[in-house]
């Protein structure tokens, strides 16, 4: 069963957000048959747009937007930052990104040959996760507006 709530914010913002977590899982994922994500809605630290981590297993995915987004910054964007969040939904669920506590905190990411490898210390514009969620969001975004339009 595919679930996606969301919580916080404006009721605007709530319906938008599930309509595009919608579309993010069936355009990235579309035979994926179990998946939990919840999205809050809550003010976040200065500079951060969102946050996207697993809860109890890789199916079970926990998202935060900045409720804030809309209203200061535009729709647009709010729109974005949920697509990059599930971009991170979408690596977790599919274990491309591990995060791993045995001998300290290690954030994995596995590569082309198939091998996990440690990026935990990677500068965060540089983690293999980040360049692939920046180089997809926009696009996300713009194929979620056009699927808007057209219902
Ligand atoms: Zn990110």
């Amino acid at each position: 069963m595919i679930f996606v709530d969301a919580s916080g914010g404006i009721e605007r913002d709530r319906t938008l957000a599930e309509e595009v977590m919608w579309f993010c899982i069936e355009t990235l994922m579309p035979r994926m048959k179990t998946l939990m994500v919840e999205c809050e809605l809550t003010k976040i630290e200065d500079g951060v747009l969102g946050y996207a981590w697993s809860v109890e297993d890789n199916r079970d995915c926990m998202i935060q937007i900045d409720s804030r987004l809309s209203r200061d910054v535009s729709r647009d964007k709010f729109i974005e930052t949920v697509c990059h969040e599930m971009v991170h939904v979408w690596q977790i669920a599919t274990n491309r990104t591990k995060e791993t506590y045995r001998d300290g905190h290690k954030q994995l990411w596995k590569c082309k040959d198939g091998k996990y490898r440690n990026y935990g210390k990677t500068a965060y514009e540089r983690q293999p996760w980040e360049t692939e969620a920046y180089a997809l969001e926009g696009r996300l975004a713009e194929l979620f507006k056009e699927y808007e339009k057209n219902c």
